[in-house]
């Protein structure tokens, strides 16, 4: 299966931009470009010309380099087609089921409303790895700025079912809060205590805690556990529906 290329690029305070490059074809995708200055210094690095922006939502930190790496580059502009009027410069619009072809790889364009009611996340399923924008996080999940809770969690469980290798690439360094939230939430919980300390070990060395696995998110985010026994008990909502358990976990991660 085609293997892809993966570059982080960290921008601004604490989001994530990221360059995928197919090598057989060379096509390259600069992926949430919040600024521009960072992703074309890592082109440059690289050597690489982009063949496309691609944008999970429309959110400024994720979209504000967009129109000057256009520029510089004369690629489209691909995103998701249900925000296409607050995406400024999108060429072409995916939804739900619509497959973006980088090369010779192809992503599934998987909608993940909640977030923002737009927002999609990109499954490469031969490469198997994941660009899921302010949906899922290491070990959390992205505020509901738009959408409401039957929505975000509908959205948490299909990036769930995706393979368990599949390798994460969320928006934002948001990792060590995380972490500090989910053990509030279940202090006796060994699995997150080893977690917890390897991701306060990358941090003090200056790594990303990206990618993760959606393994480890299954095991270890409390926003994709909400329908489990043990981790609603652990909360105090034992035998309420898992919405409604979400959406109560969201909330106190909010005032968290
Ligand atoms: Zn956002
Ligand atoms: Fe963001």
């Amino acid at each position: 299966m085609a293997e892809l290329e993966i570059e982080i690029v960290p921008v601004l305070r604490d989001n994530y931009a990221y360059l995928v490059r197919e090598p057989a074809s060379g096509a390259v995708a600069a992926i949430d470009p919040g600024a521009a200055a960072p992703v074309r210094a890592a082109l440059e690095r690289r050597g690489w010309r982009p063949s496309h922006v691609l944008v999970t939502h429309h959110h400024h930190d994720h979209t504000a380099g967009c129109a000057e790496i256009k520029a510089a580059y004369g690629c489209p502009l691909v995103g998701p087609r249900a925000e296409a009027v607050r995406i400024a410069g999108l060429d072409e619009g995916l939804g739900d089921g619509d497959t973006f072809a980088l090369g010779r790889a192809a992503a599934e364009v998987i909608a993940t409303p909640g977030h923002t009611l737009g927002h999609v996340a990109f499954w490469f399923a031969g490469a198997k790895a994941l660009f899921c924008g302010d949906t899922l996080f290491v070990m959390g999940c992205g505020r509901l700025s738009e959408g409401g809770p039957e929505a975000m969690w509908a959205s948490l469980k299909r990036l769930r079912a995706l393979a368990e290798e599949g390798r994460v690439y969320c928006g934002h360094e948001y990792t060590e809060t995380n972490a500090r939230f989910a053990l509030r939430l279940e202090p006796g919980n060994s699995a997150l205590r080893t977690r917890a300390a390897e991701v306060e070990r990358l941090r003090a060395a200056g790594r990303p805690t990206v990618p993760s696995t959606i393994a480890e998110e299954r095991r270890t985010n409390p926003f994709l556990r909400c329908d489990e026994d043990a981790f609603r008990a652990a909360v105090g909502l034992a035998g309420k529906d898992a919405v409604a358990v979400f959406a109560e976990v969201r909330r106190r991660k909010d005032a968290f």
